[in-house]
């Protein structure tokens, strides 16, 4: 940690408890739950400066502390505090060391991959791949399709679906279908690249 960054570190932690004992006296209009609340929290700040001075390893939740207190002065974009600037690059260093979920790792890598127009169809499909796996309720959740069920990516309008039908058994026999909701729906130009010749004719005339 440089000196900047950790003297701004330092800063946000003592700032957001003077703010909250503030809040703590007899005229503040807090609640006992608040109270209490801010109490702790004043707490776990001094646990952490007492951390720093004594350069002591920082736990996640200690990183996690410090983000939400530095979002004042990141917040602050017209300098009201004066410490914006400070904000944006304790903000930054906090992103290296606060542990990505798959879920953020993977829409970084998206994001990055987005802004290059030639990377091929096939990375989003190794992408992807690996996002599946990392969501066990096989869930990326962001939609893929425009209204009219065209690729966001590529604006093909293919795609393989499963359908879920709940379906109602006697026995062996089905006695009544209840039509499903679409899910694991996959664009086949950009997911399934090599399959999509034999499908591509559904295509044709679709362009503008
Ligand atoms: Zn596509």
């Amino acid at each position: 940690m440089n000196t900047a960054i950790k003297e701004h570190f330092r800063f946000v932690l003592e700032d957001d408890n003077e703010l909250m004992s503030a809040a703590l006296d007899k005229y503040s209009d807090l609640d006992d739950e608040n109270k209490r609340m801010n109490r702790e929290l004043i707490k776990k700040h001094e646990q952490i400066l007492a951390k720093l001075d004594k350069n002591k390893q920082l736990s996640q939740e200690d990183f996690q502390l410090v983000r939400d207190a530095n979002q004042i002065h990141l917040n602050d974009a017209e300098e009201l505090y004066g410490h914006h600037k400070q904000a944006t690059e304790l903000e930054s260093w906090l992103d290296n060391m606060i542990e990505l979920s798959k879920d953020e790792a993977m829409r970084i890598l998206e994001k990055h991959l987005d802004k290059d127009p030639k990377t091929p169809a096939q990375v989003y499909r190794a992408l992807h791949t690996l996002w599946e796996e990392a969501t066990p309720d096989d869930a990326v959740r962001e939609a893929g399709f425009d209204n009219e069920g065209k690729c966001l990516k590529c604006g093909s309008k293919v795609s393989f679906a499963d359908v879920t039908d709940t379906v109602v058994f006697v026995g062996d026999e089905i006695v009544k279908r209840y039509d499903g909701d679409i899910t694991n729906r996959n664009c086949i130009r950009c997911t399934y690249p090599k399959q999509y010749p034999d499908y591509e004719e559904y295509d044709v005339g679709e362009d503008e």
